[in-house]
């Protein structure tokens, strides 16, 4: 593409939110160039069998079905390119982008550059997420299925799916590193209350056991009281201490809530001081913090396309 060409829509975030908004914006001729983010595929390329997306009877694996959705937007015609954002102008038209040293204009955006689950760090978490580490309940909750597992979090997610997990698992520990508990009471009674659910409070995990065998089989735990460290032996670990959404680049150019989501009117319009910003949207979970499914993102990208057309269409495109 010539470099000094105006796009009719860049996408950022190549997630299912962003690919599905690449799909319906390719479909409609518009060429979109999806800039593939920090995290190329989103939070499905680090999930193992997603068996909740409507029509895969038997499930398919997260980064299959990312790299399904490439090759189906790429074949209408969008271009995919390994880039994130640096900055962004939104006071001038056509927008600029900053990527690296190179500007790229745009008549419209579409941002679905998603959320990151937040992590412990520990190396031996980080080797074994997908085989035993997961930070989605919904996903991988059927695959605790007769097992004894973890949850690490204490606050309203990590009651909540404990309490959805042991519709599968033998028992559910909630590990929470502080002494109280951030959930709220009805919450954290619920799960008190729940003959199969176990608490652990001041205890941090140290280590995921099962590194060489590429499958949890515990964790070394830490009494941030007395210093004891002891293994715990179970075969699944769920992360719910929260998500970070990446829209730190908009920042101060658009409305975000206190923990920093994009806020949005009508589903996928973006604001500044209440204000919508014509053409610009977003979508997925950069903007939803209640359902982050892949099938919920994947339906505010589509909603996001069919407004970046519409809009077009009304300025004269
Ligand atoms: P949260 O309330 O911020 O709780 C995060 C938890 O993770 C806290 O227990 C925190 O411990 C722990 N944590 C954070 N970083 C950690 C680390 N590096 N290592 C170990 N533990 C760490 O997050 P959330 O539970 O996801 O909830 C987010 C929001 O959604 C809340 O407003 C919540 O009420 C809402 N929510 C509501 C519902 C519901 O009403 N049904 C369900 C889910 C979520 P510390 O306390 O020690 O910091």
């Amino acid at each position: 593409m010539p470099e000094n060409m105006t796009h009719d829509v860049v996408i950022l975030g190549s997630g299912c939110a962003g690919l599905t908004a690449a799909i319906y914006s390719a479909r409609s001729n518009l060429k979109p160039l999806v800039l593939e983010g920090h995290e190329p595929g989103g939070q499905l390329s680090i999930t193992t069998l997603v068996e909740n997306f409507p029509g895969w009877p038997e499930g398919v694996q997260g980064p299959e079905l990312i790299e399904n959705m490439k090759k189906q937007a790429v074949r209408f015609g969008a271009t995919l390119r390994l880039a994130h954002l640096s900055s962004i102008d939104l006071t001038k038209r056509p927008f600029a982008l900053t990527v690296g040293d190179e500007t790229i204009h745009t008549r419209t955006l579409i941002i679905a550059s998603g959320a990151s689950a937040r992590w412990l760090n520990l190396p031996s978490e980080q080797a074994l997420i997908g085989h035993g580490v997961t930070s989605c309940a919904t996903c991988d909750g059927f695959f605790a299925k007769g097992k004894e597992i973890a949850v690490i979090g204490g606050g309203d997610t990590a009651m909540e799916e404990a309490l959805f997990l042991t519709r599968f698992a033998t028992k559910v520990t909630i590990i929470n590193r502080s002494e109280k508990f951030r959930a709220s009471k009805i919450m954290l009674d619920r799960a008190m209350a729940h003959p199969n659910i176990k608490f652990l409070s001041s205890t941090t995990v140290e280590e995921v056991l099962g590194v060489e065998e590429k499958d949890v089989k515990g964790l070394r735990l830490k009494n941030q009281v007395s210093g004891e460290q002891y293994t715990l032996p179970v075969s699944f670990m769920f992360l719910a201490i929260g998500h970070i959404p990446n829209a730190l680049a908009f920042k101060g150019i658009l409305d975000l809530d206190p923990d920093g989501y994009i806020l949005t009117q009508h589903n996928v319009f973006t604001t500044l001081n209440g204000q919508i910003i014509p053409g610009v949207f977003a979508c997925g979970d950069i903007q939803d913090r209640r359902y982050r499914q892949a099938i919920t993102a994947a339906g505010s990208g589509c909603m996001a396309a069919l407004e970046v057309e519409k809009y077009l269409e009304e300025h004269g495109r």
